[in-house]
């Protein structure tokens, strides 16, 4: 059985206690690899390891730090193949969505931070009678914890690692003990790429043991965490008597806005693949689909049509649209949050349960019906609460302002999509809804330049583009005066 391994000041090896985790494969429910299960004394070693690196990472000038993440995404593209089976393997998610969205966007990442931090200048301010200047210089932080999940395992992993080392921080990292296989084999080109020993460490292991060990290290500078929003609240509550600066990627309850003027079959189309993709497991997932009163019926009707054709498929293979879901426990989680729906007076118009195995090979992985409720209030904890699955409610609406009513009635505040042919009408919603995100006739559209995070209980801070520099350098204002003396 593989074991992998932690990446610690440029040294692959197992936890100091000598444990190590199951690793499953969700869509047969088996055990396939292990990994360390580490503690505060393996995160210890790490910082020890990141602490020696930083003098030097922080002063290498931009363009090497650039060429370094560039070879590394280098042997993202060259390994490519290899990724998307082991992030499907690993997760559950068909090889299909692994190669068009998971490993290509990985490589991006990296590609992208090597550009932006060359382009990434400081400002600098010239009162009106010129006595003096001021300028803005922004330092590496010294040593991050980046802390990521499980949905997107790869992707969302360098999203935080690249701009944090392109900035010349030094990086203790901890991907998803669900899904860590992707984040070790990056681990092992770290030095082929000539990210120097210590720069990038990987520490595996539980949330509550080597993540928290993370959060709670008092030489870890800043915490960059994508995941949960009680794990969000959490990691605040550490982090604030020690002042670490946080950036916090949390949960979501989006809605889909479909007004009565929108293109029907482009809605349709793209509300499935935004309900469904992943297995519902991505946070910017519709969960919430609030139609217009006037459509209702006839939308209603032929989304239940396509979702009901909609089979579930070994991740393995190369047609599967719908792959199986991270875990047991998750699946149980989700199926849960629909008995209680079902309690509540909910209608479910198709799935409700778990979906029968694809193949024999996948007898014992974990797989969910895509499901679709009716019938349930926006009061009603099926609307309130993030499943994280292929589950979705629909909702009915009057007019506009019910609309935004309606998407607002949440404790999260991530993204949104609207439907409209109005292009005054979709304006007006998107600036009247809360959330870090909306989409106006269109789902998953990303510039990584753009500013990327959620209000509310989704999240605090901005990822993305200089957003993500700006989190990862500590600015200090410098001021001289221009004249002699
Ligand atoms: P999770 O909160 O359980 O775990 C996320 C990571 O945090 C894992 O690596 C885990 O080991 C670690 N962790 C857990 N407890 C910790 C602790 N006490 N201290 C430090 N680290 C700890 O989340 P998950 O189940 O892996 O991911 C699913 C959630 O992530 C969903 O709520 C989803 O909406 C959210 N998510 C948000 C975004 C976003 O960008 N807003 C993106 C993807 C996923």
């Amino acid at each position: 059985m593989e074991q992998l391994q932690n990446l610690i000041g440029g040294e692959l090896r197992g936890a100091i206690n000598g444990e190590w985790l199951d690793n499953i494969e969700p869509a047969t429910g088996k055990v396939y690899s292990q990994i360390p299960r580490s503690t505060a004394a393996d995160v210890a070693l790490a910082v020890q390891a990141a602490e020696k690196a930083f003098p030097s990472w922080s002063t290498v000038a931009f363009a090497d730090r650039a060429a370094c993440l560039r070879r590394w995404a280098e042997k993202i593209a060259r390994h490519s193949e290899a990724l998307i089976h082991a992030e499907s393997k690993d997760n559950g998610k068909p090889i299909s969505l692994a190669a068009a969205v998971d490993i290509p966007r990985a490589q991006k990442n990296l590609e992208f931070f090597a550009g932006a931090i060359e382009h990434f200048a400081s400002e600098a301010h010239i009162p009106a009678d010129s006595s003096h200047i001021h300028y803005t210089h922004r330092k590496p932080l010294g040593i991050v914890g980046c802390i990521s999940p499980w949905n997107l395992p790869l992707y969302l992993f360098t999203w935080k690692i690249a701009p944090a080392i392109a900035a010349g921080n030094c990086v203790i990292a901890k991907p998803s003990e669900i899904t860590p296989f992707s984040a070790f084999m990056l681990s092992q080109w770290a030095e082929e790429a000539g990210i120097p020993k210590g720069v990038f460490n990987v520490v595996h292991g539980l949330g509550n043991e080597a993540g928290q060990a993370i959060v709670e290290h008092p030489q870890i500078k800043a915490i960059s965490f994508t995941g949960g929003t009680a794990t969000g609240a959490h990691i605040a509550q550490t982090t604030a008597p020690q002042f670490k600066k946080l950036s916090l990627e949390l949960g979501g309850k989006n809605p889909a806005i479909i007004f009565a003027d929108c293109d029907f079959d482009k809605a349709l189309a793209t509300t499935i693949r935004s309900s469904f993709a992943n297995q519902g497991q991505i946070c910017l997932c519709s969960s919430r689909i609030l139609i217009e009163d006037s459509i209702y019926d006839r939308f209603k009707t032929a989304l239940v049509e396509k979702v009901k054709r909609m089979q579930v498929g070994d991740p393995a293979e190369k047609g599967t649209k719908m792959g199986a879901v991270v875990s047991q426990a998750h699946r149980d989680k989700i199926l849960h949050s629909v008995e209680k729906a079902k309690e509540a007076g909910g209608q479910i118009l198709c799935g409700g349960y778990a979906a029968t195995p694809p193949n024999e090979r996948c007898n014992s992985g974990f797989f969910v019906q895509p499901t679709v409720i009716d019938g349930l209030g926006p009061k009603c904890a099926i609307n309130q609460e993030e499943v994280f699955g292929p589950v979705i409610t629909l909702q009915r609406f009057r007019d506009e302002s019910h609309a935004i009513a309606l998407a607002n009635d949440s404790m999260y505040g991530l993204a949104a999509t609207i439907w409209t042919q109005d292009i005054g009408k979709a304006h007006r919603t998107a600036s009247s809804i809360e959330s870090g995100i909306a989409w106006i006739n269109c789902w998953l559209v990303r510039d990584l330049r753009t500013p990327f995070g959620g209000v509310k209980s989704s999240g605090l801070g901005r990822e993305g583009g200089f957003e993500a520099l700006r989190f990862f350098t500590e600015p200090q204002n410098v001021c001289l005066p221009t004249h002699a003396n």
